[in-house]
């Protein structure tokens, strides 16, 4: 048995403002094995943003755990938390966060700058993930000249640049008119097959599903897995 890249065992997370509690997550529970494309279907306020920022560190839960690559999320003091993140994951959000007086390629070349990868390396990381996206004549674009779909691509190949074992994408077709989205999920299929990274992506989108290895429903705070229709 190959070991979960991602394990989250009755995960709970409620929010408290202004004397209201609204529980997020009542005690979700999955794993994702390596090498998967993984879909979490939920509405709008299902949990999905709360999960996926407590799978990636950037947010406490009240109770449970989180395991990525077999390491403790909630256990690990604050340096080697910064290094899972900086190393280990890559995000992607709804608004690509693209930095406006960067070009495409420098965009993709900041997450390479912090982590001092020598310049020559980094061109070719940064030539290699802008093909793998599909914009190698647009390097020199900044996001304002790029279309909705290319700048959410330019930030796909920005969460990939360190070469992370797991990718979180929290509803990265959410600002996309539906044909740019379509292309996204055969994207991260690409992704999946040539960077071997585990993708988790949330969605509310019925027509992202078909491309998952596996979709996860996200609701009243718990996961359900559907089962797959048995083979006659
Ligand atoms: P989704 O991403 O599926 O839309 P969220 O995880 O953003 O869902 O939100 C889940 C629930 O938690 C919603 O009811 C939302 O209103 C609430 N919520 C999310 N973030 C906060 C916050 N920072 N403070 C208070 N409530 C929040
Ligand atoms: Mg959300």
């Amino acid at each position: 048995m190959t070991d979960p890249m991602v394990a989250v065992e009755g995960l709970t997370r409620t929010y408290r403002t202004g004397g209201i509690e609204v529980p997020a997550l009542r005690g979700a529970s999955f794993s994702v094995d390596p090498g998967r494309l993984v879909a979490i279907k939920g509405r709008s306020g299902s949990g999905k943003t709360t999960l996926l920022n407590l799978i990636g560190g950037l947010d406490t839960p009240d109770g449970g755990t989180v395991h990525v690559n077999g390491r403790d999320v909630g256990a690990l003091p604050e340096d080697d938390l910064l290094a899972l993140r900086r190393d280990d994951i890559g995000f992607v959000f709804q608004s690509h966060g693209l930095i406006s007086v960067l070009s495409a390629a420098e965009n993709v070349e900041v997450p390479l700058r912090l982590v001092r990868t020598p310049p020559a390396e980094r061109d070719e990381r940064v030539r290699v993930l802008l093909s793998l996206v599909g914009l190698a004549d647009h390097a020199a674009q900044r996001p304002h000249e790029l279309s909705g779909g290319q700048r959410q691509r330019v930030a796909i190949a920005r969460a990939l640049a360190n070469r992370p074992r797991l990718l979180l994408a929290d509803e990265p077709t959410g600002q996309l008119d539906s044909e740019t989205a379509s292309a996204i999920m055969p994207l991260l299929r690409a992704l999946v097959a040539s960077e071997g990274v585990t993708v988790l992506v949330a969605t509310h989108d019925e027509t992202l599903l078909t491309e998952a290895d596996r979709v996860l429903h996200l609701e009243d705070g718990l996961i359900t897995e559907p089962q797959a229709p048995t083979p006659a």
